[in-house]
């Protein structure tokens, strides 16, 4: 069910939002045990929403237009009165006094959280295996991953646990949890949507975005959410377009362009190749020219990345000191060891790694060497894209290298967890909006996903595009079984 169906069947009385929410916290009941997406189950609240919301209707108001839309969220992003974990010991009992500016538009648009969902610590990994509350499961096939590191968000929409949900994007983790996943999601523009009330990663990286089912319900939550914020001054006060008017707009004209470097990479599958290779001959018979183009500095992403992030990460984490809020180990009597044994009992092994490649990168003798070469390279990739965009419209690429790998299969060697991110951080590091769809199945009945990229605050050409790909290709309608697929 879409969105938009969803509001035309509420509003013809079909079903109440409370037997909607009532329908959904029973899948969660069925299915999470084996899944683990969520952290917390808001099931009282959400009840509670969805009786107002019905009695709303009952008494004729208008509804809001995300009324009754059952959410989950991310659980690094605050949500006031309910426990926001990071998924890391650190803050496992963080009640936040406020709520972040994404999560109150939703709720003023009439959306019902119906809880938490699990994540990488501090939202670092590709896998949601470096969650302190356990790993969550691939609906798919429960041996794989559900990708990371906002994977609780991205299976519970697989699985039918939720009709959409918010998750982050620092180096790719909505894209590639989408793509694992089988669903859409999306990394608009940094700036786009406010990062208030996001717990910070890496601040120049963050972005916030909605994981769905199609490509036109992500347009619906784009639009509550997007827009300038007083509270983030990093985030754009362009107006915000309205987004579903776009998505049948003709595309006959428009440019696709290639990535040259993506498709020579080493540790991409030939499965994963071919179906996006097949989805952009797809395009191309929708009236799209495809054209080859090259960014130079495409595979310096990575390297670039893995010392921007952990830098600013560095930075963002010395917050949790165990004096104001968060853990604070009881195991010691003056200030610098509480702060050190809070530090060490408090952080997982692969934060803690981050920190102190962050540290290292920035101490003075180095920050020459590895920081601000890597700014530098940031600006000749951000150079490539702007090149790319003065021939073509949108580029092309897969989402990941392959499908989603085996729970613990790259859990002993993190450049090889790494490399999973490598198609989706330049976006990233250039600032701009991409999206990831389904675009078919490997042998073994894995989602493969597709990357789309747009230029700066383009996000009405990434979706219509994404649209009527979808459209044409109706990939979901030719899915092989999955264990927790509905
Ligand atoms: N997997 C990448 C990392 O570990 C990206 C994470 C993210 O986008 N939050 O840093």
């Amino acid at each position: 069910m879409s969105i938009a169906e969803l509001r035309q069947q509420l509003k013809l009385g079909k079903f109440s939002a409370r037997e909607l929410v009532d329908e959904r916290l029973s899948r969660i009941g069925k299915v999470d045990k084996k899944l683990n997406a969520f952290l917390e189950i808001t099931a009282e609240r959400a009840r509670a929403d969805a009786n107002r919301i019905d009695e709303a209707r009952a008494s004729g108001e208008s509804l809001p237009p995300l009324a009754g839309v059952p959410i989950a969220i991310k659980d690094n992003l605050c949500t006031k009165g309910v426990t926001t974990t990071c998924s890391s010991r650190m803050l496992e009992h963080f009640v936040p006094p406020y709520e972040s500016t994404v999560t109150q538009k939703l709720w003023k648009s009439g959306a019902v959280l119906l809880g938490k969902t699990n994540l990488d610590e501090f939202a670092m990994g590709s896998s949601t295996e470096t969650s302190a509350f356990g790993t969550t499961s691939n609906p798919w096939d429960i041996t794989k991953v559900p990708g990371g590191s906002s994977g609780g968000s991205a299976a519970a929409v697989a699985s039918g646990e939720c009709l959409a949900s918010l998750g982050s994007d620092t180096g790719g983790s909505i894209r590639q949890p989408a793509s694992f996943c089988g669903v859409v999601g999306l990394k608009p523009t940094y700036g786009r949507v406010s990062r208030w009330g996001l717990i910070a990663f890496a601040s120049s990286l963050d972005q916030v975005g909605p994981f769905t089912t199609n490509v036109a319900d992500t347009a619906e939550i784009l639009q509550v959410i997007a827009g300038g914020d007083p509270l983030d001054s990093t985030s754009l006060k362009e107006p915000v377009p309205d987004y579903s008017a776009c998505l049948d707009n003709p595309l006959s004209g428009l440019r696709v362009g290639l990535i040259k470097e993506c498709f020579d990479q080493e540790g991409l599958s030939s499965e994963v190749k071919e179906s996006t290779l097949a989805a952009a001959d797809l395009i191309q018979s929708l009236g799209v020219e495809l054209v080859d183009v090259s960014c130079p500095h495409f595979n310096d992403g990575i390297a670039t990345y893995y010392v921007i992030a952990p830098s600013e990460a560095s930075a963002n984490l010395a917050r949790y000191d165990g004096v104001k809020y968060g853990y604070r180990s009881e195991s010691s009597n003056d200030l610098s060891s509480m702060t050190t044994r809070s530090r060490t009992e408090g952080f997982g092994a692969e934060v803690k790694r981050r920190i102190l490649i962050g540290t290292y990168a920035l101490s003075a003798g180095y920050v020459d060497a590895y920081y601000k070469k890597a700014q530098k390279v940031r600006t000749l990739i951000r150079g490539d894209f702007d090149n790319a965009f003065n021939q073509v419209d949108i580029l092309l690429t897969p989402t990941a290298p392959t499908t989603a790998f085996s729970v613990g299969s790259h859990s002993e060697d993190p450049v090889s967890m790494y490399l999973s991110d490598l198609l989706t951080i330049p976006a990233n590091l250039a600032g701009l909006p991409a999206i990831s769809l389904p675009c078919g199945f490997d042998k073994s009945g894995l989602p493969i996903g597709l990357q789309l990229i747009a230029n700066v605050l383009d996000e009405q050409r990434l979706l219509q595009m994404a649209h009527q790909y979808e459209q044409a290709a109706s990939v979901m309608k030719q899915k092989p079984a999955g264990q927790y697929i509905p």
